[in-house]
């Protein structure tokens, strides 16, 4: 059985991977990872029969179009076919505004979404001569782990998180020969999630009580709900803007793939949508708190509500996600600054980062290892795989392959 990665084996973005066995050659994500210039991963191999896809994230499914011109069966979640046309169609938009040749067309994505294959999250898909079990990643509503079961049991895990949050439950982890581990936040922990949402709601109460207002931008899908979900019931005048509010109008459809759709429901009932840009300036300047994308204040309508409260030292703008390399949100976070339409500009407003992560922390990896006790694991999707794999090479037999690298299992 071979192991060949297209793409993030060792960074978070483009993740693909190839596994090549007697009976099948099968696909586990396809992403892009969305940089500027975007990047993408290796191309296709010839004779796929199969492409799996653990979650609608960008650098998970981000270049999956290209799948429309093979003869793969396309496979995922329910939930995360219905996430996938969000993304895909926006992500194919984006291309187009910001001037850069996308990989496939509008008819590849169409054709892709009509033969994408939504399954059950605790389905078991038969292959020729194998079988693959669906095990819930937690991370975000739909992501889910593949266990393929053929001469050897091989647990491809893309992103994963083993604590709950409001919108999805735990990871469920199950034993595996071979463990295919990704590895974003190796060398990293996590503060308590509790503590986390305490702060978050205090530091906001604690803007509005001075007079200001929040500006919190989050990723669409999944941060954006998380983030109202914590907020709401507290009496506060919240507003979402942006590509959330199609996320949100497909988790309010979705009763299986959200851990308390009940919750989910109510919280939104409490929580105004932005409609139009007539509606946009007067929530710029008269709202409590507006979450939007995008999370890394490199576009979308987080900018513009940025514009609002920059020179106003009583408001906030707080950050809840990932802040890339590059992105204006890590520049923010380091140095006090964001570049707007080339501009490099120093807003005088309280600046915050939460950790709201989706995805483990350090001993949380190591603890899924142990949960699963493989003969092997194979780090990936992570740029410091090697302090992870330093403490799990005292009990387990660990690569940390390159792309393009074949690996026998
Ligand atoms: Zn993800």
């Amino acid at each position: 059985m071979q192991l060949r990665f297209l793409g993030g084996a060792s960074q978070v973005g483009s993740l693909g991977m190839v596994l090549t066995d007697n009976q099948n050659k099968v696909l586990f994500d396809y992403g892009m990872t969305p940089a500027d210039p975007p990047e993408y991963p290796l191309p296709l191999p010839p004779g796929l029969d199969h492409a799996f896809f653990t979650h609608a994230h960008l650098d998970h499914v981000g270049t999956a179009p290209l799948l429309a011109r093979t003869d793969a069966e396309v496979i995922a979640t329910e939930t995360t076919r219905r996430m996938a046309e969000i993304m895909l169609e926006d992500a194919l938009k984006v291309a187009r505004l910001e001037g850069y040749p996308s990989h496939y067309s509008a008819k590849d994505l169409r054709k892709l979404l009509g033969r994408m294959r939504g399954l059950e999250a605790n389905e078991t898909l038969r292959l020729n001569g194998s079988e693959v079990d669906l095990t819930p990643a937690g991370h975000i509503p739909g992501a889910t782990m593949y266990l393929y079961r053929g001469s050897k049991d091989v647990l491809f895990t893309g992103d994963v998180q083993r604590i709950p949050s409001h919108l999805v439950g735990p990871s469920r982890m199950v034993p595996c020969d071979v463990l295919v581990m990704e590895s974003t936040y190796a060398g990293r922990e996590h503060p308590d999630r509790a503590t986390t949402e305490a702060e978050l709601v205090q530091a906001v109460e604690d803007v509005l009580d001075r007079g200001g207002r929040v500006v919190i931008p989050a990723f669409a899908m999944g941060r954006s709900q998380e983030i109202m979900m914590i907020l709401a019931g507290r009496g506060l005048e919240i507003w979402m803007d942006g590509m959330a509010r199609a996320v949100n109008e497909a988790y309010l459809k979705d009763h299986k793939g959200l851990r308390d759709h009940r919750a989910f429901k109510k919280a939104l009932e409490e929580v105004n949508l932005v409609e139009g840009m007539h509606e946009r300036f007067h929530v710029a300047h008269h709202a409590d708190v507006v979450i939007t994308p995008s999370g890394m204040l490199d576009g979308g309508p987080a900018l513009y509500y940025m514009g609002s409260v920059a020179r106003d030292p009583k408001s906030a703008v707080f950050l809840t996600g990932y802040q890339v390399d590059g992105s204006n949100g890590r520049s923010l976070v380091e140095s006090g600054t964001i570049t707007v339409g080339g501009v490099k500009l120093r807003p005088s407003c309280q600046i915050r980062s939460f950790d709201f992560s989706s995805h483990a922390g350090h001993s949380e990896l190591l603890a899924m290892a142990h949960e699963a006790m493989p003969r092997k694991i194979v780090l990936m999707h992570g740029d410091k795989r090697e302090i992870l794999k330093q403490d799990l090479e005292r009990e387990f037999d660990v690569i940390t392959p390159q792309n393009a690298e074949s690996i026998e299992i």
